[in-house]
């Protein structure tokens, strides 16, 4: 044996990706690369808007003195205050730089959280479907993710999360503009999340958290905000990237928020500090923290992907296809026409279409499109959407 049975285990856990990856790979060295319509990843295909290409040449040409040196484990001071600014925008309550922590992207973010908040045998209750990387993130501290259900057009079972909650649960960790759905939750929804959390934290005596993992917050659609959580309950934790909103998701940046209200602010942020530094990631990429420093507020062309998202809904909708139109992020989460969402990913292979099956996510019975590919993948995939739609018919 050369590695852990636990990470042999997570490797098969995780390898319809990698099979569906090979698969994609072996389609596309037959028929060719424009000849396979790739809809499995997450990976934005818009280019990041053109400030950041000025403000990346002016932030590498000014080269103070030990500009590439170690900094205080959660990031520039600057920087934070830039960030804690635009947070206080979004979050509805004014946030300082003592309550930001810069990390390298969400998936950094999400871990450094939980480090610091997990003991061993803790859960985490999410609603699915949802994001699965949560698993392996929770097990690396300790902890395990327990998943509880949501309503049919995937916004939040208020009750569903209440069961789920026990002597063991630490934290409620949301995603909204939602991966794999689209979905966005509610005010009312937050808020009242946020009154069950109180009761709950009280009736167990001990502080249950709320996580909400934020990078699709800006891409949103027909105007629509995100409500801003920190005012609907007082021990949450944001965290976010530029991967998604600035294209950046190579470079791996991002933060954690501390909810100005939350109790013992300063161990939590002395906690997630340290586990910067000890998970390895020691600070967040420093030129990547100076560049988005100066681009808060700005975005990608979000236009770009409400036309991708116009493009592809308005054939699946021809085609038959039934689906909740997505509130934000770049993804689709159609019904499958078959029970088995795998053989229906499998139907659409055979017409060299990628798919994610909604098993992968805790979402049966559906299937993930990303639609943040160019628009000649979108219409010249209709065909192959249409003809794997009869088949399904015919069986
Ligand atoms: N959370 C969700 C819901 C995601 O979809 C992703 C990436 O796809 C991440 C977190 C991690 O993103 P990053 O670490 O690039 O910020």
């Amino acid at each position: 044996m050369s590695i852990t049975k636990k990470m042999e285990g997570f490797i098969e856990k995780s390898s319809w990706i990698r099979k569906m990856f090979e698969e994609g790979a072996r389609l596309k060295g037959l028929y060719g690369a424009e000849n396979v319509f790739d809809f499995s990843l997450g990976n934005p295909n818009v280019p990041p808007p053109e400030a950041f290409g000025k403000t990346l040449e002016a932030v590498a040409a000014d080269n103070p003195e030990m500009i590439h040196g170690y900094m205080p484990n959660p990031g520039y001071p600057d920087v934070r205050a830039k960030v804690a600014a635009q947070v206080s925008l979004e979050q509805g309550m004014t946030v300082t730089a003592d309550e930001i922590l810069m990390t390298c992207g969400a998936a950094g973010g999400l871990n450094v959280i939980l480090k610091s908040i997990l003991e061993p045998g803790d859960e985490v209750v999410t609603p699915a479907p949802y994001f699965v990387e949560y698993n392996f993130y929770a097990d690396n501290h300790g902890g395990s993710v327990k998943v509880v259900k949501t309503k049919p057009d995937f916004t939040l079972d208020l009750a569903a999360i209440e069961a789920g909650i026990c002597d063991r649960t630490r934290a409620v960790l949301i995603n909204s503009p939602n991966n794999p759905t689209g979905q966005i939750y509610s005010r009312e929804s937050l808020e009242a999340l946020g009154r069950m959390l109180d009761q709950k934290s009280a009736a167990l005596g001990r502080t249950l958290y709320l996580i909400s993992d934020e990078p699709y917050r800006k891409i949103t659609y027909e105007g629509l905000e995100v409500p801003g959580v920190f005012p609907c309950y007082r021990n949450t934790l944001v965290t976010t990237s530029y991967s998604k909103d600035l294209s950046l998701a190579g470079e791996r940046i991002g933060y954690v928020a501390i909810c100005p209200a939350a109790d013992a602010r300063d161990r939590l942020m002395a906690g997630m500090a340290l586990a910067n530094r000890i998970l390895g990631f020691v600070n967040a990429p420093a030129l990547m923290q100076r560049v988005v420093g100066q681009l808060q507020g700005v975005t990608v062309d979000i236009g770009e992907y409400a036309r991708k998202r116009s493009l592809l809904c308005d054939g699946l909708r021809e085609a038959g296809y039934e689906f909740t139109l997505p509130a934000g992020a770049f993804y689709l989460f159609p019904k499958s026409p078959i029970a088995d969402d795998v053989a229906f990913v499998r139907l659409l292979q055979e017409e060299k279409v990628l798919a994610v099956p909604g098993s992968g996510f805790g979402g049966p019975g559906h299937f993930r499109l990303s639609f943040c590919v160019s628009d000649a993948t979108i219409t010249g995939a209709m065909p192959g959407f249409k003809r794997a739609m009869e088949k399904s018919r015919s069986l």
